[in-house]
């Protein structure tokens, strides 16, 4: 992983719903340092914004299941008008979607909204774009740029064009679509510098995983504004979780992107599950709940595993707020290596289920029972670490498999003995 690059910082939302802040590492203009805030994460809903109770309730629900920020498409005036009904029900940062109409954004400034984001592609008259500006830099609210592939292509002199871009990035797959989002941006955003407005965030998303990677690398050698990462028409969750995986991860491990949203042609609960679960996993963000760890059986397998996970996974969302670590591991081979280092753990055998909390084995249950077991033993541990008598990640006992290779040897004794040589590039385990 490399250490995120710095950017200028944002900052959002009010004093009722809280404030996020995106980017960081760059001093303020008035030299106030800053250091890079958390990678957030964020989605958009898919009801409609003038059905005030329907859009609160499906904020109210992406907020609680974890989205820092949540967008909303405002089409109509009868959405900006909706606005001033739903922020005050919601307890998230609210960013107003705008395309083609630029008095959405004037009319979501004023409902207070808390961010505005722009498509160049499709508002780009410079009196219009420097109206949202001030009435932006008025309130202190930023802007974020959101260059998307679709909305960009070049419909005048296409050919031209498409051979002019092009041939700046001509060793590029991508190389035109590459080039036209860099100049629409650096275009697009001369406006707000010589407005003197730098609250600014920047997107640039396609469909195409590649792409999007080399798009925002080459974006974050040019400017230095947080960047919120996306690739956008994901498709359904099952490939678009692939294919959003695939670019976010690859440019968060190298330190580029502030702000994320997954999209999928879903719920878009998926998307802010999908996004935390992504950010868990780079340790880009403190887990929340449960950090389930789970065999993908096999043929050793003796009890239900498939089903039993999936019950240990909805029984612990509902019940354990604690990031602790439970691993669920169908048979002896990799079962107690993962349990030793879980908090709670469970390897099955022959139709049972050895229990370890900490390392140290409490109960051995008959397979209907795996499921109650399990979840009283993380009741009780996580009823002791908020008591201060254990704490999370810290081994108790270290667990002595049984040799599951038998006479033949597992190897443990002998390397125990001095039998075998340690050393990792000739390790053998050879007859005595
Ligand atoms: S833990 Fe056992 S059952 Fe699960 S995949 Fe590994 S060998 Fe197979």
């Amino acid at each position: 992983m490399h250490s995120r690059r710095p950017t200028r910082q944002i900052r959002f939302g009010d004093s009722r719903v809280g404030f996020v802040s995106v980017g960081g590492g760059k001093p303020r203009a008035d030299g106030t340092p800053t250091t890079p805030a958390p990678v957030s994460v964020q989605t958009m809903t898919s009801g409609y914004t003038h059905d005030v109770d329907g859009c609160v309730r499906e904020i109210n629900k992406l907020a609680a299941a974890g989205a820092d920020i949540v967008r909303v498409a405002v089409p109509e005036k009868k959405d900006t008008d909706a606005l001033k009904e739903i922020l005050p029900q919601v307890k998230v940062p609210i960013v107003a979607d705008v395309h083609f109409h630029f008095q959405r954004a004037l009319e979501a400034v004023e409902a207070g909204v808390h961010k505005i984001r722009l498509n160049p592609g499709n508002i780009n008259d410079r009196a219009q774009v420097i109206d949202v500006i001030q009435a932006c830099k008025a309130k202190g609210l930023p802007i974020r740029v959101g260059v998307n592939e679709g909305s960009i292509i070049e419909r005048k002199d296409k050919q031209k064009r498409m051979k002019e871009l092009g041939a700046v990035f001509s060793d590029r797959k991508h190389g035109y679509m590459l080039a036209i989002m860099i100049a629409k941006l650096e275009e697009y955003l001369d406006i707000f510098y010589e407005q003197d407005f730098y609250d600014i965030a920047i997107s640039a998303k396609s469909m195409d995983a590649a792409m999007v990677v080399d798009a925002y690398t080459e974006i974050s050698n040019r400017f230095d504004h947080p960047l919120h990462l996306g690739v956008t028409h994901a498709g359904p969750k099952e490939t678009g979780c692939i294919r959003s995986i695939a670019a976010l991860s690859a440019l968060l491990c190298n330190g580029i992107g502030d702000t994320i949203r997954i999209s999928y042609a879903n719920d878009p609960i998926y998307e802010v599950q999908d996004g935390l679960e992504l950010l868990y996993s780079l340790g880009l963000k403190t887990r929340v709940g449960v950090d389930l760890i789970a065999c993908p059986t096999c043929g050793r397998i003796q009890v239900d595993l498939f089903t039993l996970i999936q019950d240990v996974r909805k029984a612990l969302a509902e019940k354990i707020q604690l990031p602790m670590k439970v691993a669920v591991m169908g048979c002896i081979v990799n079962g107690p290596g993962e349990c030793e280092g879980a908090d709670v753990a469970v390897f099955a055998g022959d139709r049972r289920g050895i229990i370890y909390v900490q390392g140290q084995k409490v109960a051995n249950v008959p397979e209907e029972q795996i499921l109650s077991k399990l979840l009283e033993e993380c009741l009780s541990f996580q009823d002791k670490v908020n008591r201060g008598e254990a704490k999370l990640g810290e081994k108790v006992v270290d667990i002595v498999p049984p040799d599951p290779i038998g006479q033949t040897g597992s190897g443990w004794e002998k390397i125990a003995s001095g039998l075998v040589d340690k050393a990792p590039t000739t390790l053998t385990i050879g007859r005595t």
